[in-house]
């Protein structure tokens, strides 16, 4: 009876051990994960996958994609743009876009 209580006690400790470290491993794993999509996404265009360049448009920085054409602004970029010529700036940003 007590070998057979002991088996059970060490095999119920196995399991819990197991259990324990398969969740550290998916954790692991789900971590290595999310560090290789940031740094494989790391200044690239969400859209096309080109790396992003940036670029200064009166005055503000701006992240341009070569592949695309794509435009990043910062949180306040696009108001400090708008303030600055706010009748004619989308005109002129997109028609020096064509020439
Ligand atoms: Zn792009």
């Amino acid at each position: 009876m007590t070998d057979l209580w002991d088996e059970r006690k060490k095999a119920l400790e196995n399991q819990y051990f197991y259990k324990e470290e398969q969740e550290k491993i998916e954790k692991l794993r789900q971590e290595t994960r999310e560090q290789l999509i940031r740094s494989h996404c790391r200044n690239r265009c969400p859209k096309c996958g080109d790396e992003i360049q940036p670029m200064t448009f009166r005055d503000v920085p701006l992240d341009k994609c070569p592949g695309c054409g794509g435009i990043w602004l910062g949180p306040k970029d696009l108001k400090t743009l708008a303030e600055k010529d706010h009748r004619t700036w989308f005109d002129k940003w997109f028609g020096e876009e064509k020439e």
